[in-house]
């Protein structure tokens, strides 16, 4: 994995992302508690892939699966983003899950590029640039770039950003 540090950088612009979309579409409910959650829920799913595959309720805390398996799968990222985009401004309990998506997947991308890479669909997957721990300023600092990219995008150019988003949205 990245280091958790790096995750938790990584985690916060997630955070910051969630809750930026959330603001735009509406957090169902209470507009505020919704973007607050997608913020919350952002940045600890940022580190979820890693913590659901420990046994916390155990006293030996070991893993009940094996590192980087389903915990870290992108088709469950992916869908969990989908569905929770899709009922956006419906439920009170999309802001949350879609925060959280995006914490699960801002991890997957944080921890792509070291060599035991993820696994996106079937096989892991590696971009193999580098080891653990190296290198996490860029991947910190990629995904700062995103959140500011899709934060100015979504503020400023409000309507241009979600006629684009509106494509993916069913409902
Ligand atoms: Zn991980």
């Amino acid at each position: 994995m990245a280091s958790s540090k790096a995750h938790h950088a990584t985690g916060f612009a997630a955070g910051v992302i969630a809750a930026a979309i959330v603001a735009r579409i509406g957090g169902g409910g209470s507009f505020h508690v919704g973007v607050l959650l997608s913020f919350v829920t952002g940045v600890i799913g940022s580190t979820a892939p890693d913590w659901l595959e420990v046994a916390w309720w155990s006293r030996a805390r070991r893993l009940w699966i094996t590192h980087r398996t389903l915990t870290h799968w992108g088709v469950g990222w992916l869908a969990l983003l989908a569905v929770s985009y899709h009922w956006l401004g419906h439920s009170l309990y999309a802001a949350p899950a879609f925060g959280f998506a995006c914490g699960g997947l801002m991890h997957l991308f944080a921890d792509w590029p070291n060599p035991l890479g993820v696994p996106w669909i079937a096989g892991r997957h590696s971009l193999n640039l580098w080891n653990s721990g190296h290198c996490d300023l860029i991947v910190v600092a990629a995904s700062w770039a995103a959140a500011w990219f899709i934060g100015q995008h979504v503020w400023l150019h409000g309507v241009h950003g979600t006629a684009l988003l509106q494509h993916f949205r069913i409902g």
